[in-house]
């Protein structure tokens, strides 16, 4: 088993740890198996905590979600928990205690899942619903958009790669597979290849131990199209990096299309190569801007015209979708996922989605999106991202390198909480509002001619507002 992972990831105990690979799977596998809707609802947020006599510990969100889990999959779960080698006769289900520690980040990041895009090629399953006609546009994601649909019509190779970036749920994979729908309806003939950077990885190490290195290569360097999913995976480890980056400078030497998506701007990936980096810049780089109220509320009226027809009879009241599309403003997934689970949950009482009904089923997720930002949260991100002490944001040093990081939390508390100047002068180390309001002034000047601050903020911004 010594092959599995290239690079070090040795924090668990070998057995446990291939149990939570396996489960990585077994989660691919269930998705192919009960659709990507289903999937992202209900399983995707399951967390496997542990194995024991053949009992299978989940954790649960809420009560609710785990009967309702258990019910409706369990089923489902164990038997391909078993064939795929996990001997688990039980499920059992919990809720985490609020606030203790994150357990251990087990499982692999959410897989994707597999089937075969085109018959010989080893890509990961393009789910049927993410086509142009599902995606709702907006400000926020306009300009992906129609770089997406540019792409998509097969013309010549103008920009090379297209890189597309974005915080979670916000609709690159979608854009990706609407990519690939698009061109195998009006190219079949195309070979186009989808598949996560996590599956590439896990491809890459099968071929190397089972020495098919050779046809490896082949398969990835004979493709018309490569779309590579999540390549923010592939940092830090570096054969898989390697082997990445020939492939890549093949393809694009052959002029042929790669789009690549990440969770962050190519330059802002940690442990990527810096000429994977350049590389990943040459090409068009366009960002997915976190969502507004009007694209959250158009996408939720999209997806309940949709459930309107799978559970018919339900009611809605109105102003349902207005207060979700108001208060959770994380990401689509979390939108869609509530949406999923409250006609769910309407269905199986046989009662009308009023407001109150809302709040009660999803008081989880709406407790989650409440949480509210503090400014000593900005002061440490902002404090990590420059390397400088959280004490000196708060300290009197002048100095530039120091300062200026200190008016970016300044405006960035501005900015993200409901603070007054007086009230977050004194969160920085009792300093006048009037400092504040100079610090804030100071930095929204600056964004405007100098990119890369404006890049920072804009960076920031997305990691708290997570
Ligand atoms: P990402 O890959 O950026 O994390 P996804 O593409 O997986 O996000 O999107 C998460 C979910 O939100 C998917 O079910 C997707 O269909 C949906 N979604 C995201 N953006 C949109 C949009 N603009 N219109 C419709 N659905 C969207
Ligand atoms: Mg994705």
């Amino acid at each position: 088993m010594s092959v599995w992972f290239v690079d070090d990831e040795r924090r668990f105990g070998t057995e446990q740890k291939m149990i939570h690979d396996t489960w990585g799977l077994v989660r691919e596998q269930l998705a192919a198996r009960i659709g990507k809707n289903n999937y992202t609802t209900w399983i995707e947020p399951l967390k496997l905590s542990d194995l024991k006599d053949g009992v299978a510990h989940f954790e649960v969100p809420t009560s609710f979600f785990g009967n309702w889990v258990s019910r409706n999959y369990s089923d489902h779960i164990l038997s391909q928990m078993n064939s795929s080698g996990i001997e688990a006769g039980r499920l059992e289900f919990f809720v985490a205690r609020a606030v203790e520690h994150e357990p251990k980040p087990v499982a692999r990041p959410a897989a994707k899942p597999v089937a075969r895009a085109s018959d010989d090629l080893p890509g990961s399953p393009l789910d049927a619903r993410f086509t142009f006609d599902s995606f709702v546009v907006g400000k926020p994601n306009e300009l992906a958009h129609a770089a997406a649909r540019r792409v998509a019509e097969g013309g010549p190779v103008n920009f090379n790669p297209l890189f597309l970036y974005g915080g979670v749920g916000l609709g690159k994979t979608h854009l990706m597979h609407a990519i690939a729908h698009e061109l195998q309806a009006r190219q079949p003939h195309l070979r186009v290849l989808y598949l996560s950077a996590e599956q590439f990885m896990y491809r890459f190490v099968q071929a190397l131990r089972e020495r098919q290195i050779m046809d490896f290569k082949e398969i990835f360097r004979s493709v018309d199209v490569l779309m590579v999913d999540d390549v923010q995976f592939i940092a830090g480890k570096d054969s898989t990096q390697e082997e990445f980056f020939h492939t890549f400078n093949v393809l694009v030497d052959q002029n042929k299309q790669i789009v690549i998506s990440a969770d962050r701007a190519p330059g802002e990936i940690k442990d990527l190569e810096d000429r994977i980096k350049s590389r990943l810049q040459c090409g068009l780089v366009v960002d997915l801007h976190p969502t507004d109220y009007e694209l959250r509320l158009g996408i939720l009226q999209t997806k309940a015209e949709y459930y309107r027809s799978q559970y018919k009879g339900l009611q809605m009241a109105s102003g349902v979708l207005e207060f979700l599309a108001h208060r959770i403003t994380t990401n689509v997934r979390v939108l869609e996922g509530a949406l999923t689970r409250l006609f769910a949950f309407a269905s199986l009482v046989g009662r009308e989605i009023t407001l109150e009904l809302t709040q009660d089923c999803l008081a989880d997720i709406l407790r989650a999106s409440d949480r509210k930002l503090t400014i000593e949260e900005i002061q440490r991100k902002v404090a990590e991202h420059y390397n400088i002490r959280l004490a000196d944001m708060i300290g009197p040093k002048r100095l530039r390198n120091i300062a200026r990081p200190r008016q970016v939390a300044m405006y960035l508390a501005k900015q993200l909480t409901l603070r007054s100047l007086p009230e977050i002068g004194r969160r920085f180390g009792g300093r006048d509002h009037t400092t504040i309001m100079h610090g804030v002034k100071r930095i929204e000047e600056l964004m405007s001619t100098d990119s890369q601050l404006s890049d920072d903020v804009t960076l920031l911004r997305r990691l708290l507002q997570g």
